[in-house]
């Protein structure tokens, strides 16, 4: 290559970064409101949904901000994101509503006032302005169960604070979930420990 090739590469390239850059900014003009906040799915099959939910808490948290955990199904007694997040008193609401979930009685009656609870707060939340994050665990689960009308978590969505970002995990995400959210990501499953008759581990699962 001789440098007046190099040259010219060189300079296509910087034209396609002006051109990308320029797209860009036309999109963030066009979006209604660049500021308002976001709109997280994490769903699938794989291991990580909630995981990834309490690492964008630890962020928020990091920055000082304030954030709400809404659990909607109580998973084991102790678990090491409740004790971690307990060092956070002044930042951080925690609440479980599930521990009401009756999944071996199936008491639906029960587990729909338990969910419509769990909604309740949710929305206190995620409306109220007070908070900057919003993790609702597991809320795709109930809803998949038909517990919670789809619509109702759509219209708690929409009726969000201006600077409230809110993150729905579990699987099964209902399309209008989907649908409405800003950012979806699929946990995929190629491996788990559980195949191969591994435990759940401290730390790594609880
Ligand atoms: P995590 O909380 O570890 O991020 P998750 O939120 O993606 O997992 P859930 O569907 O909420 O997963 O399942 C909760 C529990 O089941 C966790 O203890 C998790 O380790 C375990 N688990 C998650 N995915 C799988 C899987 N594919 N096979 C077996 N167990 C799993
Ligand atoms: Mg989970």
């Amino acid at each position: 290559m001789t440098a007046r090739d190099g040259d010219a590469a060189d300079s296509a390239h910087a034209e396609r970064m002006r051109r990308l850059q320029a797209e860009q900014r036309a999109k963030v003009a066009r979006a209604a409101n660049p500021e308002r906040g976001l709109v997280l799915v994490h769903t699938g099959n794989g291991k990580g949904k909630s995981s990834a939910a309490f690492g964008v808490a630890a962020r928020a948290l990091g920055w000082g901000q304030r954030v709400a955990i809404v659990q909607f199904i109580k998973g084991k007694w102790q678990t090491g994101e409740r004790r971690f997040f307990s060092r956070f008193p002044e930042q951080l609401e925690w609440r479980t509503t599930g521990q009401g979930f009756t999944w071996d009685t199936q008491n639906r009656e029960l587990d729909i006032a338990t969910a419509r609870a769990g909604l309740a707060i949710a929305r206190e939340f995620v409306t109220g302005g007070q908070f900057d994050l919003v993790v609702l665990d597991e809320i795709n689960v109930v809803a998949s169960y038909d517990y919670l009308p789809v619509a109702e978590i759509v219209a708690c969505l929409e009726a969000r604070a201006a600077r409230t970002h809110v993150v729905l995990t579990g699987r099964g995400a209902a399309p209008e979930l989907v649908e409405y959210a800003d950012l979806v990501s699929e946990m995929v499953e190629i491996k788990h420990p559980f195949q191969a008759g591994i435990k759940a581990q401290r730390g790594i699962d609880f």
